[in-house]
């Protein structure tokens, strides 16, 4: 069996030489655990925070070791009760072809209901991010205008339709290329998208939105957070969801005008997804609604070929070649 090992820690963006493709004997299984063959598994932006040495709030990869993410996959053979060989489960023992998982870390998928991948991608972790991000974090309100960036991603295409589904005034994308706009525009039903690559994000944010924001859900940070703070209107909130501009550069970004927020009374609020668990049986079952009465619509890009082609999609996420969620089958 073949598992991705952190071969060295990048300084900025990474390449290949950071990963290490390494052949292991399938794993053992122990008491309440269970071996599963993995079949589809998630890049995800936060992956590169766990490649920098240092304090997070979660561990750093190690050098030399596998790197871990969420995946699903097949359980191959159970010694924990309520599992059985075939049943497919969600798990964060990823970037392996084979895992030895706890059950108390497993969850049961059902195949039937949705497609594996989308328990990563709409119906899963990105998914509750966008919905919980929006409606609990930035206590959205029917008649809000909201800005989402990173709009075309995992997150990003959930955020700007809970909103319109839920009743915005006007929902406001942006991403990186002209064909990400088109789809935000065109296929998910945003008001207004623009390419930031085209010029000034503040100018174009105030085109599209000449009567300013009341919620921003920022995934992007730098640029894009002073932008929205400038458009913000009175008692405006924002989701501090992530900030991939900076995630591979060792010169982050600064907010440069967070003096606005005294006088126009801002909420910024910082959230983890897994703060948010309660939030979770609501989601899928309106979100899973909304897909089925085909009022929310979902991309994913997936790399097929296997691990060895998984650091390359990582590096493709983080480089906007994604539309939807990035996934990699094995
Ligand atoms: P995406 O599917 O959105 O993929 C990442 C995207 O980021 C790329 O496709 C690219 O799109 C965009 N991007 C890359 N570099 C830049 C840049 N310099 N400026 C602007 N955009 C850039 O990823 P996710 O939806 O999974 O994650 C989105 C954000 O949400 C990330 O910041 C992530 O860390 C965060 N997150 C936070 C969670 C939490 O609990 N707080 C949970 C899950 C995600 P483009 O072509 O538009 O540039």
């Amino acid at each position: 069996a073949r598992e991705v090992h952190l071969a060295s820690r990048p300084e900025g963006f990474p390449t290949g030489d950071n990963f290490d493709l390494v052949e292991v004997p399938v794993p053992t299984i122990g008491d309440g655990q269970l071996l599963v063959r993995n079949i589809v598994m998630s890049v995800d932006p936060y992956m590169r925070g766990r490649m920098n040495e240092g304090k997070s709030y979660i561990p750093p990869f190690e050098v030399g070791q596998a790197l871990s993410g969420e995946a699903v996959g097949e359980v191959v053979a159970s010694n924990a009760p309520g599992f059985a060989v075939g049943d497919k489960v969600r798990h964060f023992l990823g970037w392996r072809e084979y895992s030895a998982v706890d059950a108390a870390g497993a969850a049961k998928v059902d195949p039937d209901a949705a497609p594996l991948g989308a328990y990563l991608g709409v119906l899963g972790m990105p998914g509750l991010t966008a919905y919980a991000g929006l409606l609990e974090i930035a206590s959205f309100k029917e008649g809000d205008t909201v800005f989402v960036s990173g709009a075309a991603g995992a997150v990003g295409q959930v955020v700007g339709q809970v909103a319109r589904l839920r009743g915005a005034k006007r929902v406001i994308g942006s991403a990186g290329s002209d064909a990400k706009v088109k789809y935000l525009v065109e296929e998910l039903g945003f008001d207004a998208a623009f390419n930031y690559k085209d010029g000034p994000v503040g100018e174009q944010l105030a085109k599209a939105a000449p009567d300013g924001i009341d919620v921003y859900f920022d995934n992007v940070g730098g640029e894009h957070l002073e932008a929205a703070i400038d458009a913000l209107t009175l008692f405006g909130r924002v989701t501090l969801c992530g900030s991939i501009s900076n995630y591979n550069t060792t010169t982050p970004a600064g907010v440069r005008n967070l003096g606005l927020a005294v006088g126009k009374r801002l909420t910024l609020r910082g959230m983890l997804v897994f703060d948010l668990e309660h939030l979770r049986d609501q989601f899928v079952r309106e979100v899973a609604g909304w897909i089925a009465e085909g009022k929310l619509r979902y991309r994913e890009t997936v790399t097929e070929g296997g691990l060895d082609r998984a650091p390359e999609a990582f590096i493709g996420m983080l480089n906007g070649e994604n539309t939807g969620k990035a996934l990699v089958t094995l």
